[in-house]
């Protein structure tokens, strides 16, 4: 199953995937100097521990009169997407082991992290939800 995201009457791509545990399509207005944008996006499970964050449109802003369509289509074949964060463990062809945060999906590498087997939490995160009387 994919959404089929038409901008104007034109296919721009169909999003979908065998691995997604759920996508998104969205049209957003936040402040009123800004142009109102849609997204498409969803969360990817390519593997037991590692969710990716993946977009087909990101923040694409539209103008007044634009016409978004979004339509839902079965047995097609969907188009690839960019991944965004990951969370959970990936590993890398002669890399080995890289470990996410599972909160804010940043790598080991850049913030040191405990690790453990189902859930990862750098050490940003863990002060971060750490309460005060600990
Ligand atoms: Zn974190």
């Amino acid at each position: 199953m994919c959404f089929e995201v038409s901008l104007n009457g034109q296919v721009l791509f169909r999003a979908g995937g065998d691995q997604l545990e759920s996508m998104f399509a969205s049209i957003s207005h936040k402040a009123p100097h800004d142009l109102p944008y849609f997204q498409v996006h969803g969360l990817n499970r390519p593997a037991d521990n590692l969710f990716e964050e993946v977009y087909w449109a990101k923040q694409t802003a539209l103008s007044g009169g634009d016409t978004l369509t979004v339509r839902v289509v079965e047995n097609a074949t969907p188009d690839s997407f960019v991944v965004g964060n990951y969370f959970g463990t990936r590993t890398s062809a002669g890399i080995g082991e890289d470990h996410y945060c599972t909160f804010c999906g940043q790598s080991a590498r850049a913030v040191g992290m405990l690790v453990h087997k189902k859930a990862n939490i750098c050490h940003e995160c863990l002060r971060k939800y750490q309460p005060d009387e600990m």
